[in-house]
């Protein structure tokens, strides 16, 4: 039951084969087309759609929230890893608070690995807390798991990752980078591979943003606390069962906004296709 829920989760087995790659317009328009259309489902699905109004509101809030994650994944297939998360996290807070019918800047979501704080801010509409402690349960699984497993969490970029002993490489080679949810697992140290798990990390980070009933509230003590469950993201990832790697659209994306490195990591830099600024990790 556990391995089949990871398996759904891991919205990224790295290795040699590399998928489909599409236009960087496609990738913009697909991002804010589909995000408007999620945020006006999952605005639907809350019961919070009643006028015309609410459907121009979610809309729109949804295109922007799509063009922010377009430019979070851009930054981070540069590299530039914590201030890529940094808009993830804005566009998703964009999306979040107009899908539950709260004003767009209502409240702003922030997080580092497993742990969100969600803050009301003075535009809300709504009676909530100020703060909302968050923890997502798939990162909090994984990232308890993956210390047994050999891997110890690191800063890449302002982001955290798991880097493995290698022992995983020498007996499955394509095994170099996994994402799941938004916990990033590596192999290597490619650079081109850590990009493309991040943005993987990110893609679960917009899942989230447009699933309803992402949040079940607990009554844990004074500071109130929820937990992120990503169904919505184990969705797409049985959807993706029965789609061709190359085809799936997180590869697709993550393909598309990060070239594969052919030199595998070892020729010189001037000849590497990987876009300038990525970081050569460790
Ligand atoms: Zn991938």
């Amino acid at each position: 039951m556990l391995a089949r829920l990871v398996l759904l989760l891991t919205v990224a087995l790295s290795g040699c084969t590399a998928s489909r790659t599409v236009s960087d317009g496609h990738i913009q328009a697909s991002n804010i087309g589909v995000t408007a259309v999620a945020t006006l489902a999952s605005r639907a699905a809350q019961g919070k759609l009643h006028s015309s109004e609410d459907v121009a509101t979610a809309l729109g809030a949804g295109a922007l929230s799509g063009l922010g994650f377009y430019h979070s994944k851009a930054l981070a297939a540069r590299g530039r890893f914590g201030t890529a998360l940094a808009l993830g996290y804005a566009s998703a807070s964009i999306a979040e608070n107009v899908a539950e019918g709260e004003h767009i800047l209502g409240a702003v979501r922030y997080g580092f690995g497993p742990l969100d704080v969600r803050l009301r801010t003075p535009l809300s509409r709504r009676d909530r807390p100020p703060a909302v402690l968050e923890i997502n349960a798939a990162s909090a699984t994984t990232m308890a798991a993956l210390p047994i497993l050999g891997y110890r969490p690191d800063l890449e970029a302002g982001a955290l990752v798991f880097r493995g002993d290698g022992r995983s490489t020498e007996t499955d080679p394509d095994r170099i980078g996994f994402a799941i949810g938004r916990t990033v697992g590596l192999d290597t140290d490619r650079a081109d591979v850590v990009a493309h798990e991040m943005v993987h990390a990110i893609q679960s980070l917009h899942v989230g943003a447009v699933t309803p009933g992402y949040r079940v509230a607990l009554e844990v003590g004074p500071v109130p606390v929820a937990v992120q469950v990503d169904w919505g993201l184990a969705a797409t990832g049985a959807l993706h069962l029965v789609v061709p790697y190359e085809n799936r659209w997180t590869e697709v994306e993550a393909f598309s906004l990060v070239p594969e490195d052919p030199c595998m990591g070892v020729c010189p830099v001037d000849m590497r296709t990987a876009p300038a600024g990525v970081s050569r990790g460790r």
